[in-house]
């Protein structure tokens, strides 16, 4: 039984690329996606016989313009539904994943489209990810370093966090860290990789995990 959709597969196929990357790793998908590696072979076979997927043996999966054009239609339903929720509903940035996961499946183009229309064609979802416009095409993005990237020193400001894991977002809500804030990386230490860093006053250590989830800009 396939326990998870087409859709997801492409989408998340799509993440593993998004910053940069060749292939999306089946190790990648098994973690993400919470399936065997079984079940990754028997989709990407199917896929690619739909022309959606290329399978390089011992990289991995990169998409075909008709996947790639798939994966931004979902990707731009979830990104668009976000900042529907917490502008119409008042939610909190760090409940609306979950909600967004769902509802990408279950909409049509024109209720995205009148969704796109009402937020006035925002750029940006409310975790600083870009959102698709109608074509697929993506707007322009600044260059963005992983917080466990940045150098000792330097001033950045926060641009955009990895939304899946809701309880480190309630931590950036209880430390202050929203998009925008400014930051300075105070030090980086080897022993544990958690990185000491100065913001909204005070200092305070961030562990490599949640490093890993915090994209910035230099300022
Ligand atoms: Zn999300």
């Amino acid at each position: 039984m396939i326990s998870f959709s087409k859709e997801n597969f492409l989408k998340q196929i799509y993440s593993g690329q998004e910053n940069g990357g060749d292939f999306t790793a089946f190790s990648f998908l098994v973690e993400e996606l919470k399936v065997s590696n079984a079940a990754i072979t028997d989709m990407s076979r199917k896929l690619s016989v739909e022309g959606l997927v290329n399978h390089i043996p011992y990289k991995g999966l990169t998409l075909t313009p008709k996947g790639k054009s798939e994966a931004m239609k979902v990707v731009r339903r979830h990104r668009l539904w976000e900042l529907f929720l917490i502008r119409t509903l008042g939610m909190n940035w760090s409940e609306v994943h979950e909600e967004a996961e769902r509802l990408e499946h279950f909409s049509s183009e024109i209720l995205i489209d009148k969704i796109d229309k009402f937020l006035d064609f925002p750029h940006f979802d409310p975790h600083g990810a870009p959102i698709p416009d109608k074509s697929g095409k993506m707007p322009e993005m600044p260059e963005l370093i992983l917080l466990t990237e940045a150098q000792p020193g330097q001033e950045y400001r926060v641009a955009r966090v990895l939304d899946q894991d809701p309880h480190i977002i309630m931590y950036f809500n209880r430390v202050g860290l929203f998009l925008n804030t400014r930051l300075r990386i105070m030090e980086k230490f080897d022993f544990d990789k958690s990185i000491n860093i100065f913001c909204n006053g005070s200092e305070f250590l961030i562990s490599e995990k949640v490093g890993q989830t915090i994209f910035l800009e230099q300022i």
